[in-house]
This record gives C-alpha cells, structure tokens and sequence, in this order.
C-alpha cells in the first residue's frame, strides 16, 4: 500500500508517524519525489490498512501487485547476481549448460570440458530429479553432488544444481555455488522460505502452471528470508498445444524485465522438448531482454538417462554459443 501524507505537516510530526507505522511491524520506504509525502509500506494488508484511515493521510493507493520487494517501482536498479567470473543481470549475457542429470564421472567430466570449450559461465546437473514417474531414475543423489563438484573444479565453472528438500542444504552449500529450484517446487513454500535463509544465490524456475504473479510472489518469499540474490527462470508453460513439451513463453521475459529488479534467464531446453528448436528460440530469448540462458547438452543425447530428446549435442552447443556471440552484441549484450 502506498500513503500520501497531508501537505505542510512538521517534520517531526511525519518522523513520528513513521515510527508508529515501524511498531507496527511494518517495512516503511520512502518514495523520491513528492516533498517525501509518499511512503510504500510493506506488510500484512490487515496492519497496513489500518494507516489508511489515519488523520495525517491525505491518500491512499492499494497497489494491485502483491509483490513488493522484487518489484521494480521500489527498487528500480538492476540486481546483479555473482556467478563465477561472470555478473546475472548486468551487461553480460550468462550461458549456464550441462546435462538433465549427473550420470557418471566420464559424461560429467566430458560436458564440464565441452561447457568450459564452447566459453559458457557456468555447469548444470541435477542430482537430484523431480521425475513425473516413481520408476525413471531419480538421480545420484549425495554422491552426484560429488561428481558435479569434480567435473567442474579443473574447468574453474561455478555449480548450479536443484535442490529439492531444505533437509539437503548443507551437503549443497558444501559442493555447489548456485541452487535451482525447480518448476514443481516453484509453489514448496516451506522449502523457499529454507532457500531465502542462507546465502546461495538461486535460480527459481517458473512452475509450468503458475502465473507470473505467482512466480513473482514465489521470488518475494526467498528475498522476504533474507536472500535477494534470486534468478528468475522462464522455461515454458502448460498450454493446449501438444506439438512441444511446453511453450516458451517470451511474453515474461519481457514483462518479467520491466515489473521486477530480479535477471531473468530462459531455459529453451524444458521450454520446447526439442534440441532442433534450442538455438531458435535461445535467440530469440536473447532478443526478448534474457539475461541468459540454462541450456541442457550432453556427451550422447541419444543415450541420456533423461532429458535425450531436449539436450543438444557438444557440436551443437558449440555452434550455437558461437552463434549467439555476435548476437548479443547486437542487442546491446556481452558474451564474455
Ligand atoms: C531441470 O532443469 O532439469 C528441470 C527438472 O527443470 P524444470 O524444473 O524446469 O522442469
Ligand atoms: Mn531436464
């Protein structure tokens, strides 16, 4: 909710009616402009409403969105998240790639040198797979941590990997350096609350049936515990279209980059289900405002254990990294 407070009122009289609004356990921003007469207040709209009818408010305004902290009309600079070498949400356009699954050492080892080669920032595995069926392979687990951690090491490549149960978080803080949260956890309150109270940044994906307000709201219970290094992901939704997996909807980047502060990557792996459409629609991520993007490559993709029908090759990736590098200069990024 935003108040306008009643012009002319004495300095110290408004000083302490900001105070009274704090007892009240509310998060009180100053908004620029207005002879400082304008303040967003952040907190339950049962406390905030009671201020609505207070003598020294002239207006109030019921903001529409419910989000707060990762909305851009309150902090309108760009957050940037560190990820290697490199800056989420900056200038740089941030290309984080590896396979569905960790499956062995030799695949592990192989993509992280193909991730390193073809100049991406960053190695993704899951070792632990939020799989439709209870009988597909549900991932390595503990030891998968191990095998990521490893491969990546010789390269120097930053580590991103889901997280699935808060109850992992310490064998993750130990052997990762980003955690993903996952379409089918975007609505696991429980365990958004776990991520926003350490200090791993993290990547929250869009739930496949989740509305940006949803993810948004999602995004504001990680940075509400504590943690405003959080990453968006747009990797497609449920529609009545069967032709692909899900449809990649470019419409949240867009919106997505113009509402809130957070990046913004695109995962075209999970967003289409076929390789042959991951480097047109990575372009056309990066043409949308992406920040980057989460691409699934592996050795063989006709032997992966999940994911093979979405995964791109190493000389596919290859190729497409070096597709993208004049690209992004185009639109005004850099693909370092
Ligand atoms: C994944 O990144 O491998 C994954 C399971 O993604 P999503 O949560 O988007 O389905
Ligand atoms: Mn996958």
């Amino acid at each position: 909710m935003y108040l306008i407070l009643k012009p002319g009122l004495d300095p110290d009289v408004q000083n302490r009616f900001v105070e009274e609004l704090k007892a009240a356990r509310l998060e009180v921003v100053p908004l620029p402009g207005l002879d400082r007469r304008a303040l967003a207040l952040v907190g339950p709209p049962e406390i905030t409403e009671r201020f609505a009818i207070h003598p020294y408010v002239e207006e109030c305004i019921r903001d529409a969105a419910p989000y707060k902290r990762v909305a851009r009309a309150l902090h309108p600079h760009d957050t940037l998240v560190p990820l290697g070498d490199v800056t989420v949400g900056g200038e740089s356009f941030v290309v984080i790639a590896g396979p569905c699954a960790v499956e062995t050492p030799e695949q592990m080892q192989s993509i992280a040198a193909t991730v390193r080669a073809a100049g991406a920032h960053g190695l993704r595995g899951g070792a632990f797979k939020p799989r439709t069926s209870p009988y597909s392979f549900q991932g390595h687990g503990r030891s998968g941590l191990r095998l990521l951690r490893e491969a990546a090491l010789p390269h120097h490549l930053p580590v991103i990997t889901e997280i699935m149960d808060a109850e992992d978080l310490p064998a993750m803080t130990e052997s990762v350096q980003v955690l993903q949260v996952g379409a089918r956890n975007m609505h696991n309150f429980s365990l958004l609350k776990a991520v926003g109270s350490q200090k791993l940044p993290v990547i929250l994906k869009r739930g496949f049936a989740a509305t940006l307000e949803e993810l948004l709201l999602a995004a504001e219970y990680i940075v509400d515990a504590g943690n405003e290094a959080v990453i968006l992901c747009e990797r497609g939704i449920r529609t009545f279209e069967t032709a692909t997996r899900n449809t990649l909807d470019l419409n949240a980047v867009a919106w997505l980059k113009i509402k809130t502060h957070l990046p913004v990557l695109v995962d075209p792996s999970h967003g289409t289900g076929l390789s042959e459409l991951v480097p047109p629609l990575s372009k056309a991520a990066l043409a949308a405002g992406a920040d980057g993007l989460l691409i699934e490559v592996h050795p063989d993709p006709t032997r992966a254990w999940s994911d093979g029908r979405q995964s791109l090759d190493p000389q596919g990736f290859i190729r497409l990294m070096r597709e993208l590098r004049p690209l992004a200069q185009l639109f005004g990024r850099n693909l370092p």
